[in-house]
């Protein structure tokens, strides 16, 4: 089976460990075996995602699939969980997985949702953004991969449009695949999200294979912002790497402050 297939049997066995595996791009690196790779193209992308591997089906069957559109009426007032973040500057790393530039840091970022507590693993971008909300998309959106105690994930997205440069703005930028570069000062995730910290709030999935469900979305309702260069030049080197949005199938879109 190789490499890959041990990643898949991580996945009978437990399926948040490949949830996370997942989440750091483990699949990507491993996809070069018996199966194409996974991408965002034509031929390998979105739409023929479940078709590349078995461990992929929930790419097409699943009901609670992410990214999805927020837009205004499907958005209920309130009867979000509460949601507290404690973030601090550490160390950090840039990673080019091919498929996104992933930000893997330190421990001791605290995210607590409804109660539980989750720990900040990294962070990664999209171009452009994945969630659109009333049908409009950002340049670009990073995600905050969370995991608590038992396994489970709760992803924070942040929009980004051009605008004052940010956080984005300082990050080494590895051209190759598989590049990595260390960040030479201490990095604060808090400053990667917007001043105001209203949030939408539901259920969804993994963007990138497996897309394994049960992860708990938090999509900040106001965009942050980074230099239009900068976003221009991290275009360039990921191309477009955007799920399409997916049917809400019923599911409720909270919101909080
Ligand atoms: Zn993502």
């Amino acid at each position: 089976m190789g490499k890959f297939g041990e990643v898949r049997g991580v996945f009978v066995a437990g399926c948040m460990a490949a949830v996370v595996l997942a989440a750091f791009g483990v699949h990507a690196e491993e996809g070069g075996g018996e199966h194409p790779a996974w991408d965002y193209g034509d031929v390998h992308g979105p739409e023929h995602w479940a078709d590349i591997d078995p461990a992929f089906a929930t790419c097409r069957t699943g009901m609670r699939q992410s990214p999805i559109d927020i837009s205004g009426p499907a958005a209920r007032d309130g009867a979000a969980p509460s949601l507290a973040l404690d973030y601090r500057a550490g160390a950090a790393t840039v990673v080019n997985l091919g498929h996104t530039l992933q930000v893997n840091v330190a421990a001791g970022n605290r995210l607590t949702l409804g109660g539980v507590d989750y720990q900040l693993l990294q962070f990664h971008v999209h171009t452009p953004s994945e969630h659109s909300i009333d049908g409009r998309h950002s340049p670009m959106e990073a995600h905050l991969v969370h995991r608590n105690a038992d396994g489970g994930l709760a992803v924070v997205g942040v929009l980004i449009d051009a605008g004052a440069a940010g956080v984005i703005d300082e990050l080494p930028l590895p051209d190759a695949v598989g590049g990595t570069a260390e960040l030479d000062a201490a990095l604060d995730p808090s400053h990667l999200l917007p001043a105001a910290r209203g949030f939408h709030a539901f259920e969804g999935s993994l963007t990138t294979p497996p897309c394994s469900e049960g992860v708990q979305w938090i999509v900040m309702r106001a965009p942050a912002t980074a230099s239009e260069e900068t976003i221009a030049r991290i275009t360039a080197v990921l191309g477009p790497t955007n799920r399409p949005v997916h049917p809400l199938n019923g599911r409720e879109v909270l919101t909080g402050e």
